[in-house]
């Protein structure tokens, strides 16, 4: 009709501008193939301050047990731990009758989930009822068949941990409330994820009964994208299995449906994913991608895993970096995964 403005030649959509500022980004501390360790320090100090992670000020972690079970393949315990004042984590302590302490141990990271129960197959409503987990989610129950140790954390907002006294919540997501509530504060729910996986390691510590030299995360989705950050930062990692959650910024978190936790404020000024778990390197890595994942595309998670292989080359330790490609979705895939780090952790 003349004299309207037809609507599909207006840029009304707001991934317009992004994609146009994307573009334009010049990711300032991508690795430049010169010195490795004068790069992983700029690297790592920009992103501790991007992320926000809150400093572990050492609180009395104030271990409880909550209960303690004998399970077919060894022990499990519920602990609840101290992450900083305000905040509690609870956590499964699986011990293998199959391994010997110190033991080799993972801690074990759930995404989007209803909770950390799925890490040992048990109801969330009943911890003594089995139940059947999909897409090998049950990363404490793998570990114990594999004579390895886990702890199965819950993360900030997801199962046990999700918000309970807040008078109105979001529908669809148990992070959203508190990524927001976060980043008006200053801080990012990844960063203060990160804090946990560190206080969860500094339980581990005080056991006295865990390698720490063979200390491990691992985690699917949002328990992958944990496990990456926090194994760019922290030191006390020795080795990581993230899970569907790497490919290129530009086609996952920017294109495809993510919430607000995947969120690193400014991040994509200075650094794709594959920089960002280059900051690992030389420790040993099994990145694990869904060949049809439709959050974290094969195409771009290849892209993403041949960049960080330069990486590791640099520091001579290519023969770190597995990548294993299951043959469905968005899931992990225990035995490709284990079959590729279990020899890397018997070398170490
Ligand atoms: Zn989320």
């Amino acid at each position: 009709m003349a004299g309207r403005t037809d609507k599909t030649t207006l840029a009304l959509s707001p991934s317009r501008v992004h994609e146009r500022l994307m573009k334009r980004t010049d990711q300032a501390l991508a690795w430049d193939g010169g010195e490795f360790g004068p790069w992983q320090r700029r690297l790592r100090r920009k992103l501790r301050q991007l992320l926000r992670v809150p400093t572990n000020e050492g609180w009395p972690l104030n271990v409880r047990s909550l209960w303690k079970r004998d399970h077919a393949l060894g022990i499990i315990e519920k602990v609840a731990f101290q992450c900083e004042p305000g905040a509690d984590a609870v956590a499964y302590w699986c011990v293998p009758s199959a391994g010997e302490p110190p033991y080799r141990t993972f801690i074990c990271l759930q995404g989007h989930s209803t909770g950390m129960h799925n890490s040992i197959a048990v109801s969330r409503d009943d911890e003594a009822t089995p139940i059947e987990v999909a897409g090998d989610r049950d990363f404490g129950i793998g570990c114990m068949e594999r004579g390895i140790a886990a702890l199965c954390v819950e993360q900030r907002c997801f199962g046990e941990r999700a918000e309970r006294e807040l008078p109105t919540t979001s529908e669809y997501n148990t992070c959203h409330d508190s990524v927001v509530h976060a980043l008006m504060l200053g801080r990012t729910t990844l960063g203060e994820r990160i804090l946990d996986v560190d206080r969860a390691i500094d339980y581990l510590a005080s056991r006295g009964d865990v390698d720490m030299k063979r200390l491990g995360v691992m985690g699917n989705s949002g328990g992958g994208t944990t496990t990456m950050y926090a194994a760019a930062l922290l030191k006390r990692i020795r080795a990581i299995i993230p899970s569907c959650c790497v490919a290129e910024y530009a086609d996952s978190i920017m294109t495809l449906y993510h919430c607000g936790c995947n969120c690193v404020p400014e991040v994509m000024h200075y650094a794709d994913m594959a920089d960002v778990i280059g900051c690992f390197s030389p420790g040993p890595c099994v990145i694990v991608s869904g060949q049809d994942d439709e959050i974290f595309p094969i195409a771009s998670a290849k892209r993403s895993v041949k960049a960080l292989r330069r990486i590791y080359r640099s520091t001579g330790s290519v023969k770190n970096l597995k990548h294993v490609i299951g043959p469905q979705g968005h899931r992990f895939y225990a035995d490709l995964a284990w079959d590729a780090m279990c020899p890397m952790l018997d070398r170490m």
